[in-house]
């Protein structure tokens, strides 16, 4: 048995960084970029009015007041996108709005509210200062600047700022394509009908999920009977892909086939056991290019130890060094037990009381009991030599979102 840190160090020594290809701007949400983006013009590329309002030279508004307004004669008006070749010369003002550029002369805005309108001209009731209400030329970014790195995660920030740097498309990475396998005789397909014993096959939809949200391409194969020929024919089937994972049948009972089918399909074992519960019985080997992990059958072992183990795999894959989860600090509800020299995930709630968090296990903390992942909203985690934690003591939580 080997500890959690361990096994990803392993699983992590093994992922190569899979190749990148060229997609439309629109199409990159979600995805990762394979290449530093760097700007090659200065945003904006021009000073700019910040405010709807006149342009003038700042010093003749120094004795401008609610009571004794200055007063400007009005030589032009420049809505955004267009310009004006006037310059703007002592007792001069143009009008200007939000996001035009500055004329020539003028060093601030008079914003709209401190002034007044009259025919050709206009009544200034207050003063401004140099540059003041001007947003100028390279503030967003400036030429040559590193705005986004390679192996960032595209959100919409950085859609758009792709799209302000005038990008039709971007490089990204290929999604790693994920095939994913269940195991056991009792599993039944969701839409059939259930004879006493079975249950629905649940683990391929949650692993098909957390691959998705991962970024990867899942596959669902379906399910595998507990029998050597229809299990070897299924892996090797799976061995295709670039990842491969197998749900059940991974512990040490009379019909847990699956870590000596996979050693019979060339599938070198790199680890088996994992000191972490729930999921103690966790495969990790390789056969060519291809990651094959066997998760144990139990509901919550299976989405746990895909969040500790899969996820950063599929994260490296894709050049992305953040698996690591965000922790918040929260107060907890109830004295958590748990025995074993394993390191724990408790599922837990976070309920905003105050200005804090509190932490509130779920009722159960079974590996079968899928509710208690759709009760957390985190795993706190215990240390192996933990087995108890107070109600009331501040922890940190792991956040699943
Ligand atoms: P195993 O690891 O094969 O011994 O399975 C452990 C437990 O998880 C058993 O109660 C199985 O019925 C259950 N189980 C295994 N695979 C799945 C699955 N794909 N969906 C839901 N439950 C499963
Ligand atoms: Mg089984």
């Amino acid at each position: 048995m080997i500890e959690l840190e361990e096994a990803r160090e392993i699983v992590l020594s093994q992922v190569k960084v899979l190749a990148p290809e060229r997609v439309d701007l629109l199409s990159s949400l979600g995805r990762t970029l394979a290449e530093d983006v760097y700007d090659d013009f200065d945003i904006p590329g021009f000073d700019r009015a910040a405010m709807d309002g006149y342009a003038v030279i700042s010093k003749d508004t120094d004795s401008a007041s609610k009571k004794k307004p200055v007063v400007f004669e009005v030589i032009a008006d420049v809505p955004a996108g267009y310009s004006t070749k006037e310059r703007v010369r002592r007792g001069k003002a143009v009008r200007i709005m939000t996001g035009a550029p500055m004329p020539q002369g003028a060093d601030a805005v008079v914003m709209v509210e401190d002034t007044e309108k009259e025919e050709g001209k206009v009544k200034v009731f207050c003063r401004v200062t140099r540059e003041e209400n001007i947003s100028f030329a390279g503030e967003d970014v400036r030429k040559g600047e590193l705005i986004i790195p390679q192996g960032s995660l595209i959100r919409p920030a950085e859609v758009a700022m792709l799209a302000s740097l005038g990008k039709k498309n971007v490089l990204v990475r290929t999604k790693p394509r994920v095939a994913i396998l269940s195991t056991g005789d009792e599993l039944v397909e969701v839409g059939k009908t259930l004879k006493k014993g079975e249950i629905y096959d649940s683990n391929s939809f949650a692993l098909f999920s957390q691959v998705l949200l991962s970024g990867g391409e899942p596959y669902r194969l379906g399910i595998a009977l507990d029998k050597k020929e229809n299990l070897l024919a299924r892996i090797k089937e799976g061995l295709s892909y670039q990842l491969l994972i197998l749900s059940g049948g991974v512990s040490m009972g009379d019909y847990d086939l699956v870590t000596g089918v996979l050693k019979e399909a060339g599938v070198k074992m790199m680890f088996w056991k994992v000191a972490v519960k729930p999921g103690k019985p966790t495969f990790f080997g390789i056969r060519k290019d291809t990651l094959v992990f066997g998760l144990p059958g139990y509901p919550v072992s299976s989405m746990v130890n895909f969040e500790n183990l899969v996820r950063p795999a599929i994260f490296s894959m894709l050049g992305r060094r953040d698996w690591q989860r965000i922790r918040v600090k929260a107060i907890l509800k109830k004295t958590v037990l748990s025995r074993g020299k394993r390191k724990k995930f408790i599922r837990v709630k976070l309920i905003k009381e105050g200005d804090s968090y509190v932490a509130v296990p779920a009722p159960s903390q079974h590996s079968g009991v899928l509710k208690s992942m759709v009760w957390a909203d985190g795993f706190l985690i215990l240390p192996q030599e933990v087995e108890r934690i107070e109600e009331g003591k501040e922890v940190s939580v792991e956040l699943l979102k």
